[in-house]
């Protein structure tokens, strides 16, 4: 890590992570790096996040760099987003006008679908965990693959991961799920809660009750405002809320909709942007996975002090202990 320079503490705070903003001595190139405590957490899934992180390469998905080991903390260098959280913008526009929220909406389905067409489902996608590149352009970037999964790699998604508030009626369930399809409906929270200011299925008249916006979940229980969405967008997000997967409409379906086709940038349309992308990233220099496995396997085993009774006792388990209480809420 030394050869990067501290520029600002904490730009973001994840659920056990601490990001910062670095420098490259050399380079001059800003980077945020995503600090994970060396002690409790690092488990399979901090692999996981890195190992799917790093296969991705598209500009609508933060890069990452590299990994690399400091006496306290698993560091993950990524490209640094400087416009922060599209959630922020939600939070302090209130609501984005269509024009823009379709911008942002797709840059962010082509994000997913490079994942997906990679075999990665994402599963924690939510405006937390889409950025902003701070350029004029204002690129949007997915971050955040703690919760990924490889379809290839791994089994069946069945794990209840995920935001509450972006969560498909399947994954309450806690039977097996196509991790693409979920990830559909969290576009669709994000859509709605851009165009709208305001999350699909929480209860406005009591915004901290977590039974009853997974009751609404369940119950695909969500109203669109009166004369605030045009027709086009009413119809995608009502197409996207449909309690059984196999009948919501596919990544491909909404690349075909006419809301989502509007003012559609030119690189953003099919098999335009990897020839740009290809070109752009060949000057990272990626470490192999056997690398990379070595670097998490060392922050397991150290710092000794960590206790044997709570080592490995990560954040999946406790996050799994949660969402199994959402299931006894719908019923
Ligand atoms: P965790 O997995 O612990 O939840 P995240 O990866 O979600 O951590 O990061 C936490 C926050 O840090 C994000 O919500 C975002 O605000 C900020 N952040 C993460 N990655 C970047 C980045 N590449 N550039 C700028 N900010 C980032």
């Amino acid at each position: 890590m030394e050869k990067y320079e501290l520029v600002e503490e904490n730009v973001g705070i994840g659920k056990v992570a601490v990001v910062k903003l670095m420098r490259h001595r050399e380079t001059k190139e800003h980077v945020a790096v995503k600090f994970i405590p060396r002690d409790l957490t690092i488990d399979e899934t901090v692999a996981r996040e890195i190992i799917n992180h790093r296969s991705l390469r598209h500009p609508n998905i933060v890069q990452f760099k590299e990994v690399a080991l400091t006496p306290t903390h698993l560091a993950l260098v990524m490209e640094y987003a400087a416009g922060g959280e599209l959630f922020y913008q939600v939070l302090y526009q209130g609501r984005i006008k269509e024009d823009k929220a379709r911008y942002f909406f797709q840059q962010l389905i082509a994000g997913v679908s490079y994942c997906h067409d990679m075999e990665i489902c994402h599963r924690d996608l939510k405006l937390e965990n889409t950025l902003l590149d701070g350029s004029p352009a204002n690129r949007l970037k997915i971050c955040d693959f703690g919760y990924s999964k490889s379809t290839l790699l791994h089994s069946r998604t069945h794990s209840r991961v995920g935001t509450p508030a972006y969560i498909a009626p399947e994954i309450i369930s806690g039977k097996d799920y196509d991790g693409k399809l979920a990830d559909v409906w969290s576009c669709g929270v994000i859509l709605y809660t851009m165009l709208v200011g305001t999350l699909p299925f929480e209860d406005k008249s009591d915004r901290q009750n977590l039974k009853k916006m997974v009751q609404r979940v369940w119950a695909v229980q969500y109203e669109f405002p009166d004369n605030v969405l045009s027709e086009d967008s009413k119809n995608l997000i009502s197409r996207i809320f449909v309690a059984n997967p196999s009948k919501r409409i596919t990544m491909k379906e909404i690349k075909s909709h006419p809301w989502f086709l509007k003012n559609l940038p030119e690189e953003l349309k099919e098999g335009a942007h990897y020839v740009h992308y290809n070109e752009e990233n060949t000057k990272y220099c990626v470490q192999s996975i056997e690398e990379i496995m070595n670097i998490v396997n060392e922050a397991k085993t150290k710092p000794v002090a960590c206790s044997k009774s709570i080592a490995g006792f990560g954040r999946r388990i406790e996050e799994n202990y949660m969402y199994s209480f959402l299931w006894m809420m719908i019923n």
